[in-house]
């Protein structure tokens, strides 16, 4: 059965991180808006073009560009057997949309990572991403850190261009005005879940794993679906 997953939370919550490590589990992909457009951002497109300045601000690019993103990757063969979703849905409008997507598949299962805003202040100010294959830096990685080089590619680590305090703070801002108003969209569902993020990365994903199973076995019922 696919596994068709949200992994919703704030900037910080370590929504990739996690998401990556699942994807390469269950041996599907994960799906980061935020990746695809600093790649179209790299390759120069106009979407790239546009959305730059929109990211540097902090602020959200619009619903009918990134649901078209969304909608054309969700269509691709290899989002068939399941997906992880991360950074999308962001606004309820996405959120409908997905749900416009998903009729006929295998229903959604959304894991929310909770973690407290002074944590995630600390940890994007400090956050180190590759610039080649865009991979966050694990902080525990000595290596990484102190030689500056991507543990999975050996290129570059960079500070992203929008982990920066100002614009931490608007993404914050934006989230909790645009973005938490999902974990009421999401919560009567028989298949959310919500795991505390404030814990180091392998507790963490020990108990999304968890987290992702036990709403699997209520997908697997057909029970309140
Ligand atoms: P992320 O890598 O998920 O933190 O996303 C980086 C930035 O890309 C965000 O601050 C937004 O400007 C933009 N972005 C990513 N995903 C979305 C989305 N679903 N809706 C609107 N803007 C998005």
């Amino acid at each position: 059965m696919a596994l068709n997953l949200i992994i919703l939370g704030p900037p910080g919550a370590g929504k990739g991180t996690q998401a990556d490590r699942l994807a390469a589990s269950k041996g599907i992909p994960k799906i980061s808006t935020g990746d695809m457009l600093r790649e179209a951002v790299k390759a120069g497109t106009e979407v790239g073009l546009r959305a730059k300045a929109i990211m540097d601000r902090g602020e959200l690019v619009s619903d009918e560009v990134i649901i078209g993103i969304v909608e054309e990757r969700l269509a691709r063969a290899d989002a068939r057997n399941g997906f992880i979703l991360d950074g999308f849905p962001r606004t309820v409008a996405q959120a409908q949309a997905l749900d416009g997507v998903m009729a006929g598949r295998v229903p959604l299962i959304v894991i929310d990572i909770a973690v407290p805003e002074a944590e995630l202040v600390r940890r994007l100010t400090s956050r180190l991403v590759c610039g080649t294959c865009g991979q966050n830096a694990d902080p525990s990685d000595a290596q990484a850190v102190t030689t500056m080089r991507c543990g999975k590619c050996g290129n570059a680590l960079i500070q992203r261009s929008d982990d920066n305090e100002a614009t931490i703070r608007e993404r914050l801002k934006v989230y909790e005005k645009n973005t938490r108003p999902l974990v009421d969209y999401y919560a009567g569902r028989p298949t959310f879940r919500s795991v505390d993020g404030a814990q180091a990365p392998d507790i963490v994903a020990a108990a999304l794993v968890d987290a992702v199973e036990s709403a699997r076995a209520v997908v697997a019922g057909g029970s309140a679906l």
